[in-house]
């Protein structure tokens, strides 16, 4: 029997220029107040200083609250409310009792997660993708794996009866907000140390909400204060004589100041400051895979992340191989409204921030460098910048050597391991690295000769509070995270 002849179907195309529905995340149970106070003692007060500022969406560029900004006067306020709450109860207080706080906090986070990740990417700006399934989970996980070592430290630090510090003032940025005041609180809790904390301008609300949770907690009242403000009130926390430790997350301009203005003090010091990290490809690397890879390390997030991946070195040989691809990948990246699920590339943090970025696109051009943007459209309204790449940019480029802070990626080449070793540690930071290669040799070559605190191999931005951070040269000095993070909240044995 003949079977009948198939009539064979047309090519399906790939048809790259299909939208998807919008999935915009409902704002409905985020519980917003019209003013903040500032968090002191276990209540929120007034400031001082009379003075409230807004803090807006910088996707819609709405106000969503007005928040307090704290004076001397309301740093000194907190302080005494810390030292008192350490001196009285919290150092008093055995580990398995403080544990048994921290888990409870760790709970609360997991049980608001959705309110909190709406909440992060409204004042923000980051795509509601990753602050679901990056900030807010982790942010919990962190104050859980802490809460695991609050009665633990002897076993952490064995024959060296270890013991807190005192009061922490820790100032923290707005990229990863709530993240960000997990990964100092949780450790300076575990260890028995008080807290003074102060969130950026731009993104105080998670912070102010955790707030709200510590409170529900029944945390004893001064252990954690909030308090916000901008950088006149970071600064007054930094020359609070009552500090015994400050903690530090943000710009290596501040970062350095911070460093001065504590020098001849008691203070403790940590500082987790800025990046320029390398991803290097090699051409036995799984180009797909790495390739996106060179995506989430830069684009993540807006590329507002310290040890985003803003310097790629590509191996000469599959060198045109890998800018295809980019430029290809670029161009399906959806920029947009953060709330969105299929959002890939969020707001920028500010219009300050979009106006930096813009600033060093300019200045790339002027330097010879060979621009790529994704032709996608942007809104209107908000802060957005298109995700945007640099092909011919050489070491001296100001685009390789300073950081930007948002989704601009500056591609280098190279030929040998040794060359790309030196161009890769040619920077003044070294928070960060990645390297993609088949082979195993390589990269243990690579991470001892890089100089960077964090280096991932085939993989990038991956994050977990048991694996410690942190830089050397002007990224920094300390570690966050893991066994090392609780040492930065104890005396030195
Ligand atoms: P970015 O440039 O990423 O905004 P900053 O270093 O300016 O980072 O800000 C990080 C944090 O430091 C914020 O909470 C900010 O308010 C605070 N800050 C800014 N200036 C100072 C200062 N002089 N002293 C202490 N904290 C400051």
């Amino acid at each position: 029997m003949q079977l009948p002849k198939k009539k064979t179907p047309k090519a399906l195309k790939f048809n790259a220029t299909f939208t998807y529905a919008p999935a915009p995340e409902s704002k409905s149970h985020v519980k917003l107040q019209e003013q903040y106070g500032l968090f002191i003692n276990g209540k929120f007060e007034k400031p001082n200083s009379g003075k409230y500022f807004e803090t807006i969406n910088p996707a819609t560029e709405e106000k969503l609250a007005m928040v307090a900004d704290a004076n001397a006067k309301d740093v000194d306020k907190a302080v005494k409310a810390a030292r008192t709450a350490y001196d009285k109860v919290w150092s008093k207080m055995p580990g398995k009792e403080r544990a048994k706080y921290i888990f409870r906090i760790s709970r609360m986070l997991q049980e608001k997660a959705r309110e909190l990740s709406v909440l992060e990417t409204m004042d923000g700006g980051k795509p509601i993708r990753e602050s679901r399934d990056i900030d807010i989970p982790l942010a919990a996980n962190h104050f859980f794996y802490y809460a695991g070592w609050a009665d633990k430290l002897d076993y952490a630090f064995p024959n060296q009866q270890p013991k807190s510090l005192g009061v922490a003032g820790q100032i923290i940025p707005w990229n990863f907000p709530l993240l960000m005041a997990a990964w100092k609180i949780a450790p300076a809790l575990a260890t028995g140390n008080t807290i003074v904390l102060k969130p950026a301008e731009t993104t105080p609300l998670t912070a102010l909400k955790l707030a709200e949770i510590i409170q529900e907690s029944g945390l004893p009242e001064g252990v954690v204060n909030i308090i916000t403000g901008a950088g006149a009130t970071g600064a007054a926390l930094v020359q609070h004589p009552g500090i015994d430790k400050i903690a530090f997350t943000g710009s290596t301009d501040v970062g350095k100041l911070i460093q001065r203005a504590t020098a001849g003090t008691n203070k403790r010091l940590t500082l987790e400051l800025g990046g320029k990290a390398a991803n290097i490809i090699f051409e036995d690397a799984p180009l797909d895979q790495a390739v996106e890879g060179i995506i989430n390390g830069i684009f993540f997030n807006q590329g507002h992340v310290c040890c985003a991946g803003s310097r790629l070195f590509v191996q000469e040989s599959v060198y045109q191989k890998v800018i295809r691809k980019l430029k290809d990948r670029i161009e399906t990246l959806i920029v947009g409204d953060p709330l969105d699920k299929n959002t890939d590339i969020g707001a920028i943090n500010s219009k300050q921030q979009l106006d930096t970025i813009k600033k060093y696109i300019s200045i790339g051009i002027k330097e010879g460098g060979e621009i790529h943007e994704s032709s996608c459209a942007i809104p209107k309204k908000g802060f957005y910048c298109r995700p945007t790449l640099f092909t011919n940019v050489s070491q001296s480029h100001r685009i390789a050597r300073e950081e930007i802070f948002g989704p601009v990626l500056a591609i280098q080449t190279f030929r040998t391991d040794d060359e790309v070793i030196e161009k890769a540690n040619n920077t003044a930071y070294g928070l960060s690295a990645g390297v993609w290669t088949d082979k195993g040799s390589k990269i243990f070559n690579m991470t001892s000769k890089l100089r960077a605190g964090v280096i991932w191999a085939n993989t990038f931005n991956k994050f977990d509070p048991t694996s410690p951070f942190g830089g050397y040269k002007e990224s920094g000095f300390g570690r966050e995270g893991g066994v090392q993070g609780l040492s930065a909240y104890l005396k030195s044995f």
